[in-house]
């Protein structure tokens, strides 16, 4: 079991971020705030993939007036991004939403800062308050901007870890000044390990809830190992109160890829079927790629609770894989053997296995739904074969009745 580390507590609109409380999946939208039938039915699709929050993007005022019927209808709370204008901010916080994400560095009146606090305290709504590589160097100030980009050049990692440290503290100083401790930290860059570093760091260092992502990671293709990369060996030490993962594509799959990792880590507990399958090599001698592919779409489209299913391409592991899911099967010569929560059920040609896989699946579904079952908590048989049982690979599947 992960180990978190302690920290305050915030309440974005009743789901609570830090503290104690479940790492919150949270996404961004990627259509116009001010197109509100738009906005909303991209929201309502997050939410029912699992995102617990959605951000929306709030650069006009016609995008903070939209705020006002997308925080009434959406299912989850709404969280306004606003950089520059902090006209926006307030705009966004009259209409309602239930958390702020700001960059102190890009708004340039102290006061105006003060007056997002003020507001935001008024409305018991919590501050994200965020740095970027892509944005933490200086602008405003020339002779500031020329000693950090030098010390960058220099040593660009270590450098770029201290200097988003500093900005956040830089930052945090505003709000200490203001006694507003509803905040959480972000520090977001392009490289896994300078995030793992800079939040390792932040982490020491303050006590506020930190939301874990990496900036520009790119489309899922590149972006996926990146962010997981990063992502999971903080949540793994304990680090990080909420995610989002990026990418240059439908938010659909940042949700999807950052709930898997939430389950894969022991960190939210699973609701839809989790498939199994072996990675196939030299033996398998069925078309077990077809096979797995098929099980997945069917699993997707009919199977609502979360079973374990395994799909295995041999004797070798297949047997010990198979006594550890709900549903399973491994093959051998054209043929497979069918279990059910760690009972063989039946043999079946290579043409019967999906079909035969997918009505065991209906089976115990039906059966949990009623009652009448419970879903397995086993894992792999781990248990040595017995000294009299032939090698795996030399027993023979049993004929198909
Ligand atoms: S289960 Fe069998 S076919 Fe699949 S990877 Fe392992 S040894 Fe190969």
């Amino acid at each position: 079991m992960v180990s978190r580390r302690k920290t305050r507590q915030v309440n974005v609109g009743g789901v609570k971020i830090g503290g104690g409380a479940p790492v919150a999946l949270q996404t961004m939208t990627a259509v116009p705030t001010h197109d509100v039938d738009a906005c909303l039915a991209e929201i309502q699709r997050l939410a029912r993939a699992g995102s617990d929050l959605v951000r929306v993007a709030v650069p006009e005022r016609r995008d903070a007036e939209a705020l006002r019927h997308i925080v009434r209808a959406s299912p989850v709370p709404i969280i306004a991004d606003v950089h520059f204008q902090y006209e926006r901010a307030l705009e966004a916080i009259e209409a309602g939403v239930h958390k702020i994400r700001l960059n102190p560095g890009n708004i340039q009146d102290r006061k105006k800062v003060d007056r997002v606090i003020a507001a935001c305290r008024e409305r018991g709504i919590p501050i994200r308050i965020g740095v970027n590589e892509g944005s933490v160097v200086e602008r405003r100030d020339r002779a500031r901007r020329a000693i950090e980009k030098a010390a960058l050049e220099a040593d660009y990692a270590a450098n770029l870890v201290r200097l988003m440290v500093e900005k956040l503290e830089e930052y945090l100083r505003i709000f200490d000044e203001n006694d507003f401790h509803d905040v959480v930290l972000s520090a977001k860059s392009i490289e896994p390990r300078i995030v793992i570093d800079v939040y390792t760091e932040i982490s020491r260092r303050f006590d506020y809830p930190l939301h874990l992502g990496l900036t520009h990671a790119g489309p899922p293709e590149t972006g996926r190992i990146r962010s997981i990369a990063a992502l999971s060996a903080l949540l793994a030490s304990g680090i990080g109160d909420t995610i989002r993962i990026s990418y240059a594509a439908d938010p659909l799959q940042e949700v999807l890829d950052g709930k898997e990792l939430l389950c894969c880590l022991g960190l939210r507990p699973r609701t839809e079927p989790e498939l199994i399958a072996c990675p196939t090599c030299g033996r398998i001698e069925v078309d077990l790629l077809r096979l797995v592919t098929q099980v997945r779409q069917k699993l997707a489209a009919e199977i609502t609770v979360p079973m374990k299913v395994a799909v295995m391409g041999c004797v070798v592991n297949g047997p010990g894989e198979c006594e550890g899911a709900d549903v399973a099967i491994f093959a051998g010569r054209r043929r497979g053997i069918i279990y059910v929560q760690g009972q063989q059920k039946q043999a079946v040609t290579e043409d019967g296995m999906l079909d035969a896989l997918m009505h065991e699946c209906r089976q115990l579904q039906a059966r949990v739904l009623r009652g009448e079952a419970t879903l397995t908590n086993a894992h792999v048989c781990v248990a040595a074969p017995e000294p009299s049982r032939p090698h795996p690979e030399h027993t023979s599947l049993p004929a198909v009745q």
